[in-house]
């Protein structure tokens, strides 16, 4: 192993995803030196991996940050806005429920590998970042900072000890396993027992739009579903989510003719719009989903944050906007100078509680995304809930618009204001009540709203 003489960087980052380059800039504009190892090649010159989580939704949280860092503007025009949820019944048809009662109560897809580079040409901009591609760490010493690393020709090297290392290195964390192996932290994966599989949905072939954009399209089948985002090119990114074993399942999908004929029973407008689904379903791969728990994230010198922290399923579309979020807690905890322990321990004390909170809200939002919406009070419920919101400014908000349109408001707290809200809305219905009833006025009352 050769040691590498260059001056210590302040701090290391392993991962240039996206929640590890918006962090360096964070960090940077604070004036600290910023040193981020990455496995990949360079996206700047590399082509992007194909078939697996191509595009995800940005929402309240996620813009804040990358406004803070001053990149909003260059994402901009990447993003496509969905203004609600459209639903797909076997024939195709459905509601389009809007998503909150303003204009701008609206979530954008984004490429996420376009997002990841102008995240990433951005810090190749700033002199106190150095970027640096093709280097797969394997290893660290929480007491040192030190990072061991494997360039692109095999070969290890061990770098000069750093301040502060930050693993942002994703739900398959290399660092995070390094400390358990040290025996500093401990971690738990749950899985969910649904895989996903993406599907690429093309423009039209003049050239338009295959299904109604600036909506996110759901097909809910009660134990599955399949969703789809838009794409600026005016494609759209479809995503199977479906148990792993059983009746219906990844498992029982075993050829061709088998996988056609469930689609064709399930989602055939989606079938329709998809020439070369054959072909795409056989190659694409079957993701895994899950949520992890780990704890301390912090030991000495090192820290891990987003999902190499935290990862969780995908069904609040919040994964990154919580990463993004975690960058920016961090950099104003470490802002000024203020030393890094205490920084990362204030920092663990507290983000754990909101990121607890959107773990079990993801898993819950499965639940409504695939099945909920199905009931026939579902409807009527989340009209209640708008109508609440407009006659109580302020003090009723949705727990869906809480987390994507609130960024003000910890996850935790929606959390916790939305259980009371359900006792409302709950107490509501049942009553037959509406939001400008006198009941309404006296449970939110009763319910500290
Ligand atoms: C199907 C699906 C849909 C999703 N949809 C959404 C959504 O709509 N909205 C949302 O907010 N979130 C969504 N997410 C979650 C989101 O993708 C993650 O939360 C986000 O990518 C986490 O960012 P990160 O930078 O922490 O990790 P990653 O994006 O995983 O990046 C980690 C980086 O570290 C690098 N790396 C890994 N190991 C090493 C190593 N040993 N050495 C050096 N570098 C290494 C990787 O190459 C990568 O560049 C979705 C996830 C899935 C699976």
């Amino acid at each position: 192993m050769s040691a590498r003489s260059r001056g210590a960087a302040a701090v290391t980052i392993v991962g240039a995803g996206p929640v590890g380059t918006l962090l360096a800039l964070l960090l940077a504009a604070d004036g600290r030196r910023v040193r981020v190892l990455e496995r990949r090649a360079d996206p700047r010159s590399a082509p992007a991996e194909r078939g697996r989580s191509i595009n995800l939704a940005l929402a309240a949280r996620g813009l804040a940050a990358l406004a803070r860092a001053g990149v909003l503007e260059r994402v901009q025009p990447e993003l496509v806005a969905m203004r609600g949820r459209q639903l797909h019944d076997r024939d195709g048809r459905g509601p389009l429920l809007p998503y909150g009662l303003r204009q701008e109560e609206q979530i954008h897809a984004v490429d996420r590998a376009r997002l990841n580079t102008a995240l990433i040409e951005a810090a190749a901009r700033v002199a106190l970042i150095e970027l640096e591609f093709d280097r797969r760490a394997i290893d660290v010493e929480p007491d040192s900072g030190r990072v061991s690393w494997v360039d692109g020709a095999g070969a290890q090297h061990a770098d000069d000890p750093a301040a502060l290392v930050i693993g942002a290195d994703g739900a398959g964390s290399a660092l995070r396993q390094a400390l358990q192996q040290r025996g500093t932290l401990r971690a738990t994966e749950e899985p969910l027992a649904h895989d996903y599989k993406e599907l690429h949905v093309p423009a039209t072939p003049t050239g338009d739009w295959p299904l109604a954009p600036h909506a996110l399209h759901i097909w809910p089948r009660g134990e599955f579903m399949l969703i789809a985002l838009p794409n600026p090119d005016r494609s759209f990114t479809a995503t199977l989510f479906l148990p792993a074993r059983g009746r219906d399942s990844f498992e029982t999908l075993i050829d061709r003719a088998a996988v056609r004929a469930f689609f064709a029973r399930e989602f055939p407008d989606a079938l329709a719009l998809i020439p070369d689904f054959d072909a795409q379903f056989a190659a694409h791969p079957q993701g895994k989903l899950g949520t992890l728990y780990c704890w301390p994230w912090h030991a000495r010198r090192v820290l891990l944050v987003g999902d190499a922290a935290h990862a969780i399923v995908p069904f609040h579309g919040q994964g990154l906007n919580c990463g993004f979020e975690d960058c920016v807690l961090l950099a104003d905890l470490l802002a000024g100078g203020r030393d890094e322990p205490s920084a990362c321990v204030q920092f663990e004390r507290q983000r754990r509680p909101d990121t607890d909170a959107i773990a079990a809200m993801a898993i819950e939002n499965y639940r409504e995304m695939r099945a909920t919406v199905l009931a026939p009070d579902f409807a009527a419920r989340k009209q209640l809930a708008l109508d609440l919101e407009q006659r109580f400014p302020g003090r009723f908000i949705p727990r869906y618009s809480m987390v994507m349109f609130h960024a003000e408001i910890p996850y935790a707290e929606a959390q916790r204001r939305g259980a009371r809200q359900d006792g409302v809305l709950d107490a509501l219905l049942a009553a037959g009540a509406g939001a400008d009833s006198a009941l309404a006025t006296k449970l939110l009352a009763d319910a500290a709203l």
